[in-house]
């Protein structure tokens, strides 16, 4: 990504800023300027204001990344999930701060300000939003039993036979 095309992006990038159809109520992040959801979409033009989302969600889905791309070598392995925030819009992030071992559909996380990458000689840091995970203690404080999972985690399930 260019520099330019990221600063351009970034008070999204930084802030989770949506937007939200005055008229039905649907948060949209990236902003949008129209509300597809509304019958009338075009007449929502007029109606969309800034929303600010609040980083919290839930893990929707995951992926356990084992190849890196380019620039992410250190990090294998790790985990990109998409996660559903409590305002609606679901999001695609990295979540940190976990053994991926241990990320599993439903994890509460939070948004939170990291460093994305560094570019080349012009050491140019990018910085967006990452996930980790919420702190226990809102009702569930019991560790996953890893006896009883299910094997959400393999990336390529398909035509499994048991030995
Ligand atoms: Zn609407």
């Amino acid at each position: 990504m260019s520099i330019a095309r990221f600063w351009r992006e970034t008070p999204r990038r930084y802030n989770l800023g949506g937007s939200k159809c005055g008229r039905c109520g649907t948060v949209y992040f990236p902003p949008r300027a129209v509300c597809p959801a509304c019958p009338h979409h075009r007449e929502t033009l007029a109606q969309m204001a800034p929303f600010q989302l609040g980083g919290e969600g839930t893990v929707f889905s995951y992926t356990v990344v084992h190849e890196a791309a380019e620039g992410f070598e250190m990090q294998v392995p790790y985990v990109v999930a998409l996660v559903k925030t409590v305002e609606g819009p679901i999001l695609t992030g990295q979540v940190v701060d976990v053994d991926p071992a241990s990320v599993r559909i439903g994890l509460s996380v939070r948004a939170t300000f990291r460093k994305l990458r560094e570019e080349g000689k012009a050491g140019v840091i990018h910085y967006g939003y990452k996930f980790a995970p919420v702190e226990p203690g809102n009702g569930s404080a019991l560790p996953p039993r890893r006896t009883e999972r299910a094997v959400a985690s393999a990336p390529t399930g398909a035509d499994r036979t048991t030995a």
